[in-house]
């Protein structure tokens, strides 16, 4: 795909300064413009082969793949590798990481942001996003310690790594302040520098950029699986995101009931909320009693993996927790707009 000449990055690092150029790619709609963005230049300064993409899975919280009239549409983990493919990354230089805790045999099984939730007592807050760095930073930068370990013997400095992920200003305060380019870690083993390629393409330029892109973007953007209407769930990496609006919140309770419910259950065990101006809880009742969104898609959430899920957040849940909770404050905006029942 030839991207326009307004769409390029302003200003492009080095390439060829990083011994590992590490994409970062979430499965969304960001990412895939990301890398068209970021392998171009890559190709261009001849360093492709020091591409290694990661995806830090969010296991049973991101969207799972869904079959809708006979039609299967890929889960983001799959979408996330599809993005690395498509632009030219071989598969072993595509690595899907993940948080694990001790499994019962001494293997390592994998821990969810949910269970840790659980465990911390407190959901994460836009002043302590701590989900991010737990679930996601920490992640893929553990994942580089062998590469480094490896490499920084071998050229008898620290490595340089660039890390390059696919945020927009247009998603929100925080990533407006957000530097293009800055340096994010520097010790005797790493230096590390992020590079956001697309940050100042717009919503609309990227679902423009996504009429013919050669990988499909996530099903929950739509309002029903193949729809292509984007009328779906404006954002795709947790079904059930904290930062994410109260449209988004309701639209996900209903393709993902069974996943809403063990949210409700963390917030009424530990007694904080969801979000600072609303509980899960509510919005789940609010979604029976007035209506909500029509899902186009309901989520069985039935497998093996929902049933561990569900015993490690209880398991969680039955000891104390980390943080005493910070019982959220209740505003005056109820998430109920014109329900006359008590929420
Ligand atoms: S999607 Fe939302 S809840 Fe999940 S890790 Fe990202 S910011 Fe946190």
């Amino acid at each position: 795909m030839t991207l326009s000449i307004d769409c390029r990055p302003p200003s492009t690092p080095d390439l060829t300064s990083y011994d590992i150029l590490a994409p970062q790619v979430s499965g969304g709609k960001d990412s895939t413009v990301m890398m068209a963005v970021f392998m171009e230049a890559a190709r261009a300064a001849g360093v492709s082969d020091r591409v290694i993409s990661y995806h830090a899975s969010l296991g049973v919280l991101e969207w799972p793949p869904v079959t809708c009239k006979g039609v299967r549409y890929p889960g983001v983990s799959e979408l996330a590798a599809l993005q690395s493919a498509a632009f030219g990354v071989p598969a072993d230089r595509h690595r899907e990481v993940t948080r694990t805790m001790p499994g019962p045999d001494g293997t390592r099984m994998p821990h969810s942001l949910l269970t840790e939730i659980a465990a911390y007592g407190r959901f994460p807050r836009m002043g302590s996003p701590y989900c991010r760095k737990s679930a996601k930073e920490g992640v893929v930068s553990s994942a580089w310690t062998p590469v480094v370990n490896r490499l920084k013997r071998e050229l008898g400095r620290p490595v340089r790594i660039l890390k390059v992920m696919g945020l927009r200003s247009d998603e929100g305060p925080d990533r407006r302040k957000r530097a293009a380019f800055r340096t994010v870690q520097a010790n005797s083993a790493r230096v590390v520098d992020e590079w956001l390629p697309v940050k100042d393409w717009s919503t609309d330029a990227v679902k423009e950029w996504h009429t013919d892109a050669p990988v499909p973007y996530c099903w929950t953007y739509d309002s029903v699986p193949g729809a292509g209407d984007w009328a779906g769930t404006s954002r795709c990496s947790c079904s059930l995101c904290v930062f994410a609006s109260r449209r988004d919140v309701l639209l996900s309770v209903g393709r993902r009931p069974r996943l809403a419910n063990l949210y409700a259950e963390v917030e009424q065990v530990r007694g904080d909320s969801f979000r600072a101006d609303w509980r899960i809880t509510d919005l789940i009742r609010h979604a029976a009693i007035c209506g909500a969104p029509d899902p186009g898609v309901v989520c069985p959430d039935d497998g093996e993996e929902f049933t561990v899920l569900e015993e490690q957040v209880r398991a969680a849940l039955a000891v104390e927790p980390r943080k005493e909770p910070d019982m959220a404050r209740r505003t005056r905006r109820s998430p109920c707009g014109g329900c006359a029942a008590p929420l």
